[in-house]
């Protein structure tokens, strides 16, 4: 099988499940499969193969293709985004709030990364009937870019990948591709 041909795979294993216990079955999976593909990302950051980044690419384009987020909605119900300042104001200034009436209510500085947080879960802003994100034009750049999978420094990135298998389905999928697509390539070497 060439590796490009794996999505296939993936793509079968997606379609057999439905919508609404999608993030279930993804978490269960994902503990089952944290311990290998933790240490094949700790093995891959170590190696960093010239082909990296076209199978990190790839790898992400399949969970891009697989996995729909309004589906799941995961990172929203359990997971705080950073704020910039600046995000803060735009979203404070757009509900006719100002900066402060908007953190009090709903965000805190983490003591440890002085990053601004939500101050609890799910986020104020995600609607749990839709499974949508209520603010979706103003969110954070965070959001936007969750789970930040293929960018420059992706291999300084892949600790956080592992931490997120069992929290982002399209993590953990784009990390099973990644996987099989190493192992396919290494295989013919
Ligand atoms: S701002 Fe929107 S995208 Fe970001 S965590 Fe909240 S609901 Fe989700
Ligand atoms: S980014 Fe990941 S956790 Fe968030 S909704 Fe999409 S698949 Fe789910």
């Amino acid at each position: 099988m060439r590796y490009e041909g794996l999505a296939f795979f993936f793509l079968s294993y997606v379609c057999v499940m439905n919508s609404s216990d999608f993030a279930d079955k993804s978490r269960r999976r994902a503990y089952q499969k944290k311990k290998v593909l933790s240490a094949f990302l700790k093995k891959f950051t170590k190696e960093k193969p010239s082909y990296g980044k076209k199978i990190m690419k790839e790898s992400e384009q399949v969970a891009w293709a697989l996995i729909d987020c309004t589906s799941c909605g995961n990172c929203c119900k359990t997971m705080t985004p950073t704020w910039k300042k600046a995000e803060v104001n735009r979203l404070a200034s757009h509900l006719g709030m100002t900066y402060n009436e908007f953190f009090e209510k709903w965000l805190m500085v983490d003591e440890e990364t002085g990053d601004i947080c939500n101050n609890s879960t799910p986020c104020q802003f995600f609607d749990l009937e839709k499974g949508l994100c209520g603010v979706y034009e103003l969110r954070p750049h965070d959001c936007a870019t969750f789970p930040h999978l293929y960018r420059s420094d992706f291999y300084d990135q892949t600790e956080l990948y592992a931490s997120n298998l069992h929290r982002c389905p399209a993590t953990l999928t784009a990390m099973e591709h990644l996987e099989q697509a190493v192992k396919e390539i290494k295989k013919k070497k």
